[in-house]
């Protein structure tokens, strides 16, 4: 294409003119100028025509759309098969129709003329003239005329028509939204094709025509294709006169005189807004079901995967508790019965997971003659908290060996804790007693441990600690205590998880409450044991400390029916 403008062609003298820049007057003017012509192709209007903007691509790219719902529509026939397709959204249906037009405007078109430099395109309105055709007043001269002006669709002469708002195919294609129902006034295939497409996007639609569908066909195929439209829910009211059109509130009537000379009047429903709302409303409804659903489906599988992936970690976590608290356990020496006592026992971790705290208890004999009684708190969780337990009890072990003091024993201990301890914040706390089998008496100390009590018959008497926590920063000298148990009297040692057990409402059970709850003990102290244990649990159901309790009561052999005077408590000064 060498020009564009009517100035620059004006008097030029053009082998060929052709009027008319739509697929035809394409075709002629690239044919020509294939073979050498000089050519003028004169457009008026959009450029490729009829069939590029408003017949072919628009009808067949809405017909396609349509013919998605149709065949989905179509395969339940088959037996196991079903579709669902919906025409949600016809405005960004004709939005997709539109910008495929643009595009295939562009390359079919107006694209391909920059190749031939023998065609000049004019726009404009062409005239006949004197040696050519003139565009707005100015002559082109050519030797030869094509004229391919197309075709716009003839309105026919219904009574009434000039008052009513109908459509054309070309409005037709480009309605913003779809009708209720629409009135096909003539049976022709562009008719035919534009009523089964919007059949089949959902509009109620009657064709009406004079003669038959598709009057310039075959009659038999005219029936065949009506026989089609009619199961596709299309109505047909052929072989009628028009006789009069209106415009109505709610769309537009048609008139028509039947073959049987009657009259019938057709409706047609133009879109109402608040039915446009409606389908609006629907559509975004169903839109958010979908997206829900989608978020439903999306939220059920990472709730799986979350339960998947807590239960491997429970598994884990518990895989970890078990063996710390295994390790402790097997720490804690199986207790071989000890002659003169009667001991029972509880060592609870209350903690989830491998976060088993540092609760112990231990007892053991030297010689038949001395019980040591040690119950033990140590800082930390799991499997440091374990060590540490190992290493509390045998050390107080070896330490009992050879000294049967406990203040000085604790004293001793804290001095190799402070050496020894990985971590400055670490602490024990303990209570120790050591039990002379044969006379009752008990020598205790108990480092920033307490509660223990001693019961007396009816008496329960709280043991005050004597010195503060085993710490790494600290290592000061224990007391020892002494007090002197008769057959029958029971001392009870546990870790802070009893004191501080809380109810429901979260008040703890202080050392008055377990005073109480000691008075009322009346079984064997394993039994007793448990039983502190069943309370506990019954004033709240979860146990939220670790807790370890040992229950001693003396029992000694008789010794010739004497037994030692019961004496106060008295304080005998640690080394
Ligand atoms: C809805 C619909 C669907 C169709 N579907 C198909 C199909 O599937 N297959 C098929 O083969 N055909 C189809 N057609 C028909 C096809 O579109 C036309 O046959 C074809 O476009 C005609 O091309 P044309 O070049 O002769 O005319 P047009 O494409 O109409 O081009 C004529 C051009 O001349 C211009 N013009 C008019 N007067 C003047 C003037 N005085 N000076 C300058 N320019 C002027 C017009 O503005 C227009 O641009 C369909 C038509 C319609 C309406």
């Amino acid at each position: 294409m060498n020009d564009c403008c009517v100035s620059e062609n004006r008097g030029k003298s053009f082998d060929l003119a052709v009027v008319g820049a739509g697929s035809a007057g394409f075709s002629a003017a690239i044919t020509a100028a294939e073979q050498g012509a000089q050519v003028a192709l004169i457009g008026h209007g959009t450029i490729g025509g009829t069939c590029v903007n408003i017949g072919c691509v628009p009808s067949k790219t809405l017909i396609r759309a349509a013919e998605t719902l149709h065949q989905a529509g179509a395969a339940g026939r088959f037996a196991g098969i079903s579709a669902k397709a919906h025409a949600d959204d016809w405005r960004a249906t004709v939005r997709q129709k539109d910008e495929l037009v643009a595009d295939l405007r562009r390359s079919k078109y107006a694209d391909l003329l920059p190749a031939y430099n023998n065609i000049s395109y004019v726009e404009g309105e062409a005239r006949l003239a004197e040696g050519g055709v003139a565009i707005n007043g100015d002559l082109i001269k050519a030797q030869r005329l094509v004229i391919v002006t197309g075709a716009r669709p003839s309105v026919p002469s219904i009574p009434g028509i000039e008052n009513v708002d109908y459509l054309t195919s070309t409005s037709a294609l480009s309605l913003e939204a779809l009708p209720k129902s629409l009135l096909v006034i003539g049976g022709g295939y562009i008719g035919a094709e534009l009523a089964q497409m919007f059949a089949r996007m959902g509009v109620k639609v009657t064709i009406v025509c004079r003669s038959q569908l598709l009057p310039a066909a075959e009659p038999e195929i005219a029936e065949a294709l009506s026989g089609y439209f009619r199961d596709e829910g299309i109505q047909l009211k052929c072989g009628i006169a028009y006789k009069l059109t209106r415009q109505t509130d709610s769309g537009i009537s048609l008139t028509v005189t039947r073959g049987d000379g009657r009259d019938e009047t057709l409706t047609a429903e133009l879109e109402r807004l608040q039915e446009l709302g409606q389908a609006r409303f629907d559509a975004t409804v169903a839109d958010n079901l979908s997206s829900r659903n989608l978020s439903n489906a999306l939220f059920a599988f990472v709730a799986l995967l979350f339960v998947v992936i807590v239960g491997r970690l429970r598994r884990t976590v518990e895989r970890g508790r078990s063996l710390v608290e295994r390790l402790q356990r097997a720490f804690i020496a199986r207790r071989r019965d000890i002659a003169g006592v009667e001991v029972g026992s509880v060592l609870l971790s209350s903690t989830r997971g491998a976060s088993v705290g540092g609760d112990t208890h231990d007892a053991f004999t030297l010689d038949g003659r001395f019980a040591m009684f040690l119950v033990a708190d140590v800082s930390g969780k799991g499997i440091d908290a374990a060590v540490d337990t190992a290493l509390i009890k045998y050390s107080i072990r070896t330490l009992f060996v050879d000294d049967q003091d406990p203040g000085s024993i604790i004293s001793r201990f804290a001095r190799m804790y402070v050496a020894s301890a990985e971590h400055a914040e670490s602490f024990i706390a303990l209570f120790l007693a050591i039990l002379d089998l044969q006379d009752g008496t008990v020598r205790y100390a108990s480092a920033g441990h307490e509660p223990a009590w001693a019961i007396f018959g009816q008496d329960v008497v709280s043991l005050a600690t004597t010195g503060p926590i085993v710490s790494a920063a600290l290592a000061p000298e224990f007391e020892t205590r002494v007090l002197h148990l008769h057959p029958g009297d029971t001392l009870v040692i546990a870790t802070d998880g009893l004191t501080e057990s809380r109810d429901a409402r979260g008040k703890m059970l202080g050392t008055a409450g377990v005073a109480v709850w000691l008075s009322e003990l009346r079984g064997t102290p394993q039994a007793d044991a448990e039983a502190i244990v069943r309370r506990i649990r019954r004033r709240s159901r979860r146990i939220k400390d670790d807790l370890a309790i040992l229950i001693v009561r003396y029992a000694p052999r008789p010794l010739g029916g004497v037994s030692p005077q019961r004496t106060p408590l008295e304080v005998v000064a640690g080394r």
